[in-house]
């Protein structure tokens, strides 16, 4: 398994290019924006790309995705259905982001908690873990021991909750059940900042080690 990890938007948002090295089948998960980007490092490592992951409806995790679909002639798989509300609101969030105009575009697959996806001969377990959003998803890779989690959890912090229809029990409860239950020496591939693990976030994260209440 390759993973290219691509800051876009102001937000500094990683998208990642999760790519098969037997077959050179790529998906990308979260194309927040800057495509031509995206595109660029594709092209670089000589990819195919298959499909676009989203785990949550937030712009800077998807700005770019309707554009590659596009261009590519790909499906846009996740988030849970949940989300819905987030897409149609695309042009609010623009201006509330401070993005340039965009218009509500929609993912061709819902998932679902337990659903199975793939890339190549990689397989990724999807986890619904509501709170940050309501259909926020994740995806899982046992293999080779790694979550790519979106805004759900941060190295050292976790995802906003002040956002409609956010839950900061919800999250917390999500984090717990679907995150910290991983193997501890699971890497943890955030939507902003860097790299973690489950162990580490265990020891270490003050809002779910229970150190500080
Ligand atoms: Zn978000």
């Amino acid at each position: 398994m390759q993973i290219i990890t691509i800051p876009v938007t102001a937000f500094a948002q990683n998208s990642r290019i999760i790519a098969c090295s037997e077959t050179k089948q790529a998906v990308v998960v979260d194309p927040g924006g800057d495509p031509d980007k995206i595109v660029a490092a594709l092209n670089e490592h000589k990819l195919e790309l298959s499909a676009i992951w989203l785990t949550h409806g937030h712009l800077d995790h998807v700005g770019g995705a309707d554009i590659l679909r596009n261009q590519f002639n790909v499906q846009i798989i996740g988030p849970q259905k949940d989300e819905y509300f987030w897409f149609e609101n695309l042009p609010m969030q623009a201006q509330m982001f401070g993005f340039k105009p965009i218009e509500p575009f929609y993912p061709d697959i819902w998932l679902n908690h337990n659903d199975t996806v793939s890339v190549g001969k990689l397989s990724f377990l999807v986890k619904h873990c509501p709170g940050h959003t309501p259909g926020h998803i994740v995806f899982y890779q046992q293999d080779y021991e790694c979550v790519i989690v979106g805004d759900v959890i941060f190295k050292g912090s976790v995802g906003r909750t002040d956002f409609p229809k956010g839950n900061s029990e919800q999250l917390i409860e999500s984090i717990k059940t679907h995150i910290l239950t991983l193997p501890d020496n699971t890497k943890i591939l955030a939507g902003h900042g860097s790299d973690t693990t489950v162990g580490f976030e265990k020891q270490t994260n003050p809002f779910v080690s229970g150190k500080f209440g």
